[in-house]
């Protein structure tokens, strides 16, 4: 049975990558898709872990090989997700979550209409700065160019199935696994998965 496919975006600070590492340390059948990118690593980020960090040729050559799913400019870098990557995860039963910005969404929507898509939000403008300051990993430049395109990725929200407020950490984690939780149970996932009982006690 092939497993479920999730988009997890959000404007940058908002807290995605925190919940998402902690999304799968609860939940050990989710598999995050590590993106390729352009941009350089920041302190304490490890090539193959976090991203593939490649250079701008090295981007171009993949992407006209056909070997991004999606493919996106952010924050003038570039961000692809590797098709087989995530095909051959999939394809072994395994749920995948791609960390995306809405662009990659889009397209993602296109080649897998199943795919659950989530938008998690910041409580508020304030909120926001603050994270992206406190992270202390982006010089005030950066910072500042974050601000500015956080307002177009939050005007993509309603393309989403769900929307998480990032206040409270724990209740939005809570809230995530909910959602992952829910759509395994939906019925023909759930009916697929139980297959053999459903036929024992209805012969
Ligand atoms: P990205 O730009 O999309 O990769 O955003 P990040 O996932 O890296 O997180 C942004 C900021 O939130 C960082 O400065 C974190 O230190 C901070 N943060 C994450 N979780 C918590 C939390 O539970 N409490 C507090 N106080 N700060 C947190
Ligand atoms: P993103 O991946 O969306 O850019 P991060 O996960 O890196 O965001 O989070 C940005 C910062 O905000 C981090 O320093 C993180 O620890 C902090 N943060 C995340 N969620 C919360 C929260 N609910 N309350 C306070 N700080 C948070
Ligand atoms: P960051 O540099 O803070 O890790 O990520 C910046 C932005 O790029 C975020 O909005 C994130 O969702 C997006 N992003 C990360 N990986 C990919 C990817 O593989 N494809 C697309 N389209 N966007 C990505």
């Amino acid at each position: 049975m092939q497993g479920n496919l999730y988009i997890v975006s959000a404007p940058s600070g908002a807290g995605k990558t925190s919940l998402l590492k902690a999304l799968l340390e609860r939940d050990h059948d989710l598999k995050l898709s590590v993106s390729h990118t352009t941009r350089s690593p920041r302190p304490g980020e490890e090539d193959g872990v976090h991203y593939h960090f490649v250079s701008q040729d090295e981007f171009m050559r993949l992407a006209g090989e056909g070997g991004f799913l999606e493919q996106a400019r952010v924050f003038d870098n570039y961000y692809g997700t590797s098709q087989s990557a995530v095909q051959s995860l999939l394809e072994a039963g395994r749920d995948v979550v791609l960390e995306i910005d809405w662009q990659g969404a889009r397209q993602v929507r296109k080649a897998f209409p199943e795919a659950i898509s989530i938008f998690i939000m910041p409580p508020s403008v304030d909120a926001l700065r603050e994270r992206l300051g406190s992270r202390g990993q982006d010089d005030e430049a950066v910072i500042e160019r974050r601000m500015r395109d956080a307002r177009s990725e939050l005007s993509h929200y309603a393309e989403y199935d769900y929307l998480v407020v990032n206040d409270d950490f724990q209740l939005a984690l809570d809230e995530l696994q909910c959602i992952v939780r829910a759509e395994r149970l939906k019925l023909v996932r759930s009916a697929e998965r139980h297959a053999g009982a459903l036929q024992e006690m209805l012969n």
